[in-house]
């Protein structure tokens, strides 16, 4: 029989969620050679296709300042009174479109205690056409409760030789092959990106005028792009400095890091690590470039 509970738990980007679209995907294809990648079904996948849902957590904010510490609500795991919302219980009731809902709650470790205790009924007895899948670092990261109803699938990094061309990505020598992926769809944007953490660390020895300037095409730049992406590419940039002043360097950015999952805006913490790193520099008597 098919495991209809499923935890998918490894590191961040090693393929946790492709191999869930995948899944759902092989599971409604149409044809002998599932997935086939051409028929009704596949065609869909992953962003139009009725059948397949992913709960991420949301923003929340407090005070009208946007906070960057995530979770999922209650609200989007199971219907309440005065919410219009379709959480994830009643979607996976509704007959699939195709033949087999698959709902993905990502980021499992962010889920509240009323939302994850509100789910474990649904999580021990789903429809039979129905399929869910946890994803989670550990199953030490999410409820004992919610761990021990699923059947557990563990991710590991991969070999990357296949994503050669992509050089000199930092997730390259990390393994992690969801960001490779992502990084290879968009591969201007990330050339640009890379051009733009350059160009800020060769201005951390300008004058300030222009150090600033070169922090502020990289921000806007971080807005279009997944934070963390560009926090390691600033990382791999400065691992070429002396060690001591890297790991000054380094802990100036486990500081900013901090401070952009907190609540400081993003403009500001750029501007504080820019400040903090050229501080750094001149007292190293160190010159980029
Ligand atoms: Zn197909």
């Amino acid at each position: 029989m098919r495991a209809r509970s499923l935890l998918f738990v490894g590191p961040s980007s090693t393929g946790r969620r492709l191999i869930a679209e995948w899944y759902a995907s092989y599971l409604n294809c149409e044809n002998r050679d599932a997935p086939c990648g051409h028929c009704s079904s596949c065609q869909r996948f992953p962003s139009d296709h009725p059948d397949f849902l992913v709960i991420a957590p949301g923003e929340t904010t407090s005070g009208g300042r946007l906070k960057r510490k995530r979770e999922i609500r209650i609200g989007q795991l199971v219907s309440r009174t005065g919410e219009d919302n379709q959480p994830l219980s009643h979607w996976l009731e509704q007959r699939p479109l195709f033949k087999h809902k698959v709902g993905v709650i990502d980021q499992a470790e962010t889920l509240t205690l009323s939302a994850a205790n509100a789910f474990l009924k649904m999580l021990e007895e789903p429809p039979s056409y129905t399929s869910i899948i946890l994803i989670a670092p550990s199953p030490q990261a999410i409820l004992p409760t919610l761990a021990s109803r699923c059947t557990v699938v563990r991710f590991g990094t991969v070999d990357t030789d296949l994503y050669r061309d992509l050089a000199p990505h930092p997730d390259l020598r990390l393994g992690r092959i969801g960001k490779l992926e992502t990084a290879r769809q968009d591969l201007d944007n990330f050339r640009e990106l890379q051009h733009q953490v350059h160009d800020f660390v060769l201005g951390l020895s300008k004058d300030l005028a222009i150090s600033l300037e070169a922090a502020e095409t990289l921000q806007k730049a971080w807005d279009n792009t997944e934070e963390s992406r560009s926090a390691d590419l600033l990382r791999d940039e400065l691992r070429g400095l002396p060690a001591v002043l890297y790991a000054q360097a380094e802990d100036a950015l486990a500081r900013f890091e901090e401070a952009l999952s907190a609540y400081v805006s993003a403009e500001l913490a750029v501007s504080a690590l820019t400040l903090e790193l050229r501080s750094l520099f001149r007292s190293a008597g160190y010159k980029a470039g």
